[in-house]
């Protein structure tokens, strides 16, 4: 699991809060149990001193040690026994005192030993989806759901290369060898689908997917050049920078300025140079992505990324036909 500081320091913090909650319920529940019955509160200081029996036991000799180590633990399940019953006649259960976790296989650790808990596992992605921009998209729109029913002839051969293409890329995904993507194509083509379904399979795998529109990146980048730096707070803007993989959607949708040129322009530039990959989408043909951005920019894209051309007809403008 490779997930941001954000997200692991976010989880961390989850589980922290549930085992002090846990701590809290039970406390509160001995105090009110003793207060009802002190006799439990005695039982309870005679079962904490079972270690110290033990070692007494153990220092008296092997001369009728086993012996002695199964009378003590012959009392402790007397008292266990008594406890239980004593709790049962306040209108308690046995476990009353011993709350459950949410997760009694690590007890709400987050680890089974030294491996990490499905639970931990689960809270990371879960997390991980919560952070990726993708909201409900990721629900919507997976590989499994992706259909080329709508799609003929070249076009649907194109797609179907083009899937199973994505489908790999996303199973094998690694942030040393994942090619930068560029998806060319008009709208309701299927972009969107499969670049949310890429970012998903991937935050399953433990990476850590930041999925954006454009227009919204270089609002991110603006507010952070205005904000105060000594804020002690990590600027927005970071997390397109650092993400295993970004997701810059619709480009060429926003306004163009200097300063989102030049952002583009860094921002593209840094991850190549550091080996992060991107998938950009964009409705713009290459033709118009080269009248709007400057060399520096094209020449990356059209250079390093594997351009994908989605053709066809608009799949929802052709399911609102068939109405
Ligand atoms: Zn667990």
């Amino acid at each position: 699991m490779n997930y941001s500081k954000k997200i692991t320091e976010a989880v961390a913090e989850e589980f922290a809060a549930k085992r002090y909650e846990w701590d809290s319920l039970k406390k509160q529940r001995l105090k009110e149990v003793y207060s009802l019955c002190p006799e439990i509160k005695e039982i309870d200081i005679a079962l904490s001193d079972v270690g110290l029996k033990i070692a007494r036991a153990t220092l008296m000799g092997k001369v009728g040690l086993s012996e002695r180590i199964e009378s003590i633990k012959n009392d402790n399940l007397k008292l266990q026994k008594r406890r239980g019953e004593l709790l049962c006649s306040l209108g308690f259960d046995e476990g009353y005192t011993d709350p459950p976790h949410s997760c009694e296989k690590c007890a709400d650790t987050g680890y089974v030993g030294v491996k990490l808990c499905s639970c931990y596992r689960e809270a990371l992605i879960k997390k991980a989806y919560e952070c990726s921009g993708l909201g409900n998209l990721l629900f919507s729109q997976s590989f499994e759901n992706f259909s080329l029913d709508s799609l003929e002839g070249e076009d649907r051969e194109r797609m179907e290369q083009y899937y199973s293409s994505l489908v790999k890329y996303a199973d094998e995904f690694s942030v040393k060898t994942a090619a930068s993507l560029l998806m060319v194509g008009g709208t309701g083509l299927g972009k969107t689908h499969l670049s949310s379904a890429v970012a998903k399979r991937i935050i399953d795998r433990g990476f850590d997917v930041v999925y954006e529109n454009a227009q919204n990146i270089f609002f991110d980048f603006e507010r952070d050049r205005f904000s105060d730096r000594f804020s002690g707070e990590e600027p927005v803007s970071f997390k397109y920078l650092d993400c295993d993989l970004l997701i810059i959607d619709d480009l060429g949708s926003e306004m163009i300025s200097s300063f989102s040129v030049s952002c583009l322009y860094n921002l593209i530039n840094s991850r190549l140079n550091k080996g992060l990959p991107i998938i950009v989408s964009t409705n713009f043909t290459s033709e118009a992505l080269r009248k709007k951005y400057d060399d520096r920019i094209t020449s990356r894209l059209f250079g390093e990324f594997t351009i994908l051309l989605f053709t066809g007809k608009d799949q929802r403008r052709k399911k609102l036909s068939k109405k």
